[in-house]
Order: structure tokens, then sequence, then C-alpha cells
């Protein structure tokens, strides 16, 4: 290990903070550099200075949970009684249905058309004598899905919403993202759960999780105030656009602020942006890219819209995939007595929705909202819309190939560990962005290079979600 080197760390989101901590604990001299004004990269919290005080929202609302017990009582000590607890309920929204998310037996039979039931039925009897799956690797989401749930499943709760998300067919979707986000095996694996006392039997969602008492940021914003109050030195508004090359290695890091550009020296260099973008500066086209999310963020002048977590809008036709009350995290999102909703629009930079004017989303929001129960008077003119650019990997069938020879061309730099969900194209959470962010800085600490095993790092194709020490 030596100390004397200059790390220096592109990105203040929670894999580049972490990174920092391990490095300053250790002794080494650090300077994060961050495009935004504030910390927390995709965690971070907005706050909006309505007539009626302020509310908070995240970009998409977060939940911390995590199995690594050391990690929690890291974010508990930092926190200390700002980490609430929340619980987690939440249901999906289709053709005027609303169904419990988890299914749970009682509320399909009760809610469910009989198509559906029926369809379900048959198709776990199929599933019985089937061979099983292919692999996912080898096949699209939809091959996936269908394969293990059946046709009628698929159609109803999967394909429309899919599309909606990534905006591709999900034909041409890999099979890597259900595999990582569907906690349930296969028909059989739905149907042992619906039973009545079967549901330990079976891997299932965390329902409770942390949440910070002033929105998700806080976390992130207490930890960047901890690291500059120890010297660590944290640059915002600096635009990393340029690595400068010699000698099998980065030599320094080029960025642009608000006083013009600048270069800046390092030894060694821990990068949490985008996998794309950091090919592109070193000369290559990895042909990876993201989906984007515009959220739409209103207060609402009513206590509360629903008791949901989340609401999946399911509906092809509704802008929207996700709607969130912002208050069921923590109370104090919103001021007493009033809340807010923010949904969730997903995108491509620069698109007609990306691009479109905010107060004609607003009501093109409102009219979606209104076909679910929300009324629309309980919002005002007050609104605001914020972005996620790279909110989500685009995993089409081709990214496997696509993501290796990034790896590959990146391998070249020595001094360079890519880590963080962004910087190794990876669909994960916070936890384990956490987690990735402190063995990028062991590798510096103890010598030893991990710099593929932070890429593959928690790739179990089981939900990360299951057994939350939280
Ligand atoms: C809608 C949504 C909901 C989510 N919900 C949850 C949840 O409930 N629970 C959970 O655990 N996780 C959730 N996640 C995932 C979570 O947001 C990520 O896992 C986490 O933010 C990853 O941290 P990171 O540091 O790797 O990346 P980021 O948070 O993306 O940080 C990367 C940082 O790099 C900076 N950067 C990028 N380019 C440059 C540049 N050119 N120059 C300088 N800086 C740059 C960015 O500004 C950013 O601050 C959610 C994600 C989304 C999109």
């Amino acid at each position: 290990m030596n100390t004397e080197q200059h790390v220096v760390i592109l990105g203040a989101g929670p894999a580049g903070l972490m990174a920092a901590w391990e490095l300053n604990e250790a002794g080494f001299k650090v300077t994060v550099l961050e495009k935004e004004s504030y910390a927390g990269g995709m965690c971070a919290t907005q706050t909006f200075q309505g007539e009626k005080g302020e509310y908070r929202f995240d970009y998409g609302g977060h939940r911390f949970i995590t199995k690594n017990p050391k990690l929690l009582t890291f974010v508990d000590r930092l926190m200390g009684d700002e980490l609430l607890f929340a619980q987690r309920k939440s249901v999906i929204r289709y053709r005027g249905r609303i169904y419990q998310y988890p299914l749970a037996a009682l509320d399909l039979l009760r809610n469910a058309p009989w198509s559906l039931l029926i369809g379900g039925g048959i198709d776990l009897a199929k599933q019985l004598f089937k061979a099983k799956p292919q692999q996912r690797s080898q096949v699209s989401f939809a091959q996936w899905i269908e394969s293990r749930f059946g046709t009628t499943l698929y159609k109803h709760f999967f394909e429309g919403y899919t599309a909606k998300l990534w905006g591709i067919d999900p034909k041409n979707l890999s099979g890597d993202w259900a595999s990582q986000r569907i906690s349930l095996l296969d028909l059989k694996d739905v149907a042992k759960r619906l039973l009545p006392g079967k549901r330990s039997a079976v891997r299932t969602y965390a329902r409770q999780y942390r949440y910070p008492k002033w929105g998700f940021g806080q976390l992130y914003t207490k930890l960047a105030q901890q690291l500059q109050q120890q010297g660590v030195e944290l640059v915002f508004n600096a635009n990393v656009t340029e690595l400068v090359q010699g000698d099998g290695a980065i030599a320094a890091v080029g960025y642009r602020d608000g006083n013009g550009e600048h270069q800046i020296h390092c030894d060694q260099l821990i990068s949490t942006m985008p996998l794309p973008d950091m090919c592109r500066m070193t000369d290559f086209d990895s042909g990876l890219s993201f989906r984007s999310l515009r959220f739409m963020n209103m207060p609402m002048a009513t206590q509360d819209i629903s008791d949901n977590t989340w609401q999946y809008l399911s509906d092809p036709e509704i802008l929207g995939t996700r709607l969130q009350e912002p208050k069921r995290r923590s109370e104090f999102m919103a001021p007493a007595g009033e809340t807010s909703v923010m949904v969730e629009i997903p995108c491509d930079k620069g698109d007609a929705i990306w691009t479109m004017d905010s107060a004609k989303l607003q009501r093109r929001v409102l009219q979606d909202l209104a076909t679910l129960g929300v009324d629309p008077k309980f919002a005002s003119a007050e609104h605001f819309s914020s972005y996620t650019e790279h909110a989500y990997p685009l995993m089409d069938m081709s990214y496997q190939a696509k993501r290796e020879a990034a790896i590959r061309h990146l391998a070249q730099f020595e001094n360079l560990i890519m880590t963080g969900r962004q910087g190794t194209f990876r669909y994960i959470f916070t936890d384990t962005a956490m987690e990735m962010g402190m063995m990028a800085a062991q590798s510096l600490i103890d010598g030893k290079d991990r710099r593929r095993e932070i890429f593959d790092y928690r790739n179990e194709s089981t939900v990360i979600e299951v057994q939350s020490v939280a």
C-alpha cells in the first residue's frame, strides 16, 4: 500500500463516496470529482418549496436494504436516529383492477378476471410436464418469462409493462434482467407461494426497509459532509470530459467547471462514471446505452393518496410505470396534512417525453391519474420535472458481448478501476454499489487486482432483496 499516491474518484454517488471513505481511512490522498452540485448520484433527494411548505422527492423513490451486517451498522451509525423503518406495500394496476404485489391467493381470486385464472391454471398444468426452461443468458426476457410463468401471466403482467419500461419489444430484451428482478422461480413456485402457510418456502420480497427521515439522499449528503470534515477533497460541478493517457495508464483527468477547463494528475483512478462514457473518452465506441427516466413531481392538497409505497402501472396507455407517494417512506417528505406524488416516466434522452413542456406533461399525467382514481383537483400548477439520464443499463440481446468488449478495452489502463452501477453497467441496488466502491478501495489498499471481481460482484441470479438484514 502506497498512501503517497493520489487517488482520483469520478462520481460522488454511493460507490464513489464509499471508495473515498475507505481510502481516506487508510490514509490515502483522495479527490472526488462530481459533475452535479450535490452528492448522492441517482440516490439524491431534491427539495421543492411549495405554497404549503417543503416537499422532498427522490429521483424515483429509493429504500435501503442490505444483507451485509457491516454495511448496515455503518449506515446506522452514520444516520443515528434519522434512519427510519418503513413498510413496503405495493400493488399492480392493470385494466382497472388492483392486484396486491407480490400476488396473493385470495386477492387474486377476488380481483382477477376468469380468463386470467383459467389461463393461468392451464399454463400451470402444462408446466408440470414440461422440461426445465433454457438458461437466462441465451434467451430473451419474453422467452424466459413465458417458459416459467406461462403465456397468460406473461401477457397480463409482464409484456406491456416491460415494453413501456424499456422502450423495446421484450423479445429483444435479455433474460438476464428477468432473472435478477423476478423473485419467483416459475409458475409452480407462484402456485406454492399462494397456498396458505407456504409463504416462507420460496424467496420473498423484503417488506421492511430503512429510509432516512429527510429523503434517501440524506444518507449521502451526510456521508459527503463527513468526508469533507475529514479533509477529503470533493469537487462539485466538475464535469469530467477528458482522460489523458500515458504509458498504459490514465495520467490525468480533464474536467470542466464554471471557471473553465482543468486537469488533475492521478496515480490511481476509480471511476463510477457510465461505462460507455469512459470508453468514449478513451476512443472506443462500446455501443452500450441506458434507458432514461423523467419524473413528474407534484404537491397534492390532501392528506393521503393511498397507503401504497409503489403502484406499478401496467396499462400501455398510461405514460408512467410507477406512481409513488413520497410520504409513505417518511412522513417528513411533505408538510403536515399534505402529500405529494411522483410518477416515473421511462424515456430516452432527447425524445418527445424527455423534451415535452413540463406543464403539458403535468396535464397528461393528471389525466392518467384520474383514470386510476386520483382526483386531479388535489394538484395545482405547482410541479416540477426531474431527470435521470442513466437510469437503467439497456440489457438488450447483444449487451453482454458489448459489455465484455468494453471491459477488455478499459483493462489496458492498469491504474483504472471501474466500479458502481453505471461504471460496471449492472442493474444493482445501492448497497451493492457501496460494496463495490469499498472493493475498489480495498484493491488499492492491499494491492490485489479485483477489477474482474467487481464487474461480476453479486451476479447471482437470485433477487438481492431476499435475505435483507434490515
Ligand atoms: C428509479 C430508480 C429507483 C431505484 N430504487 C432503488 C432502491 O429502492 N434501493 C436501492 O438500493 N437502489 C435503488 N436504485 C439503484 C440506485 O440508485 C443505484 O444502485 C445507485 O445510485 C448506484 O450508485 P453509484 O454510485 O454506482 O452510481 P450513481 O448514483 O449513478 O453515481 C454516479 C455519479 O457519477 C457522476 N458522474 C457521471 N458522469 C460524470 C462526469 N462526466 N463527471 C463527473 N461526475 C460524473 C454522477 O453525477 C453521479 O453522481 C434505484 C435506481 C433507479 C434509477
